[in-house]
């Protein structure tokens, strides 16, 4: 079975992330997709996240519509920064020796690698699939590999030729899958947050809108709202839920 590992913070979820998650299991024949929030990611500590359990929430409702889209605990807390090759040998263990395990990142991720735990152990533990714009070239992903495994001048110079294809290294395989890119982040979610669930149902599946409404989720990140209005939104949903249970009860 072709297994990938897809971790992200995912804060929130959005399109683009599916659609890149539709186009590889398509293009390499996968059985299942990982969709892994970190609780901890060891890049992103300067900025406050929607705690691990809204993010996972958002990841379980985004996938639900897609059987091999699996929400994933792998990277829920462990006391301190999620590092990408302990995830994946975690994974590794749980796998079958007939299995295949890929690891699903976007570029601007990618270009970051070389920053990352331990890149060469990582890259050496499962094969790549790195999604780009179709404005790079295969170039692009082997210039951003450590220096340990980056291939030499002449063979980048031929690489910058190439759209589509595979570089093959001692140990690994990057695999480029291009123009899936859909030009939506999480940062522009957060952003647009204050809108209502409908229009924001277009960048993110509609439960996860509905999701980011009820929970009153990133309502200080888009300028107009001040924290403390935030901070009162959640305590009224809270104070609502309460009256709820005791209209039942
Ligand atoms: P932020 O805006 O906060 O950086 P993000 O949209 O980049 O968030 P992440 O959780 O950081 O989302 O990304 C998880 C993975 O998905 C990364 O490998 C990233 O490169 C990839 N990715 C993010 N957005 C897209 C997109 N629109 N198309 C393809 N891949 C994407
Ligand atoms: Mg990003």
């Amino acid at each position: 079975m072709k297994i990938a590992f897809f971790g992200g913070t995912f804060d929130p979820v959005h399109r683009g992330h599916l659609e890149v998650a539709r186009a590889a299991a398509k293009r390499f024949d996968l059985s299942l997709v990982y969709f892994s929030p970190a609780d901890i990611p060891p890049h992103k500590q300067k900025r406050k996240l929607a705690s691990f359990e809204h993010r996972f929430a958002m990841v379980a409702l985004a996938t639900a519509g897609d059987k091999r889209f699996i929400p994933s605990l792998l990277d829920a807390y462990t006391g301190g920064p999620n590092y990408s090759l302990e995830t994946v040998r975690r994974l590794k263990n749980t796998l079958g020796k007939s299995d295949r395990l890929y690891f699903l990142i976007g570029m601007d991720a990618f270009e970051e690698i070389g920053t990352w735990y331990k890149p060469v152990e990582l890259l050496h533990e499962c094969e790549f699939i790195v999604v780009s714009r179709p404005s790079y070239s295969l170039d692009d992903a082997a210039r951003a590999l450590p220096k340990a495994l980056r291939p030499p001048e002449p063979v980048l110079k031929k690489l910058s030729k190439q759209q589509v294809g595979t570089i093959e290294l001692p140990g690994t395989a990057i695999h480029r899958l291009d123009d899936v890119w859909e030009s939506v982040s999480s940062t522009q979610i957060r952003a647009a947050a204050r809108k209502p669930a409908k229009q924001l149902s277009r960048l993110v599946p509609a439960p996860v809108a509905e999701y980011i409404e009820k929970q009153h989720l990133y309502l200080d990140a888009g300028g107009k709202w001040k924290a403390g209005r935030a901070a009162q939104g959640k305590m009224l949903s809270f104070e609502r839920s309460i009256s709820r249970s005791r209209k039942n009860e």
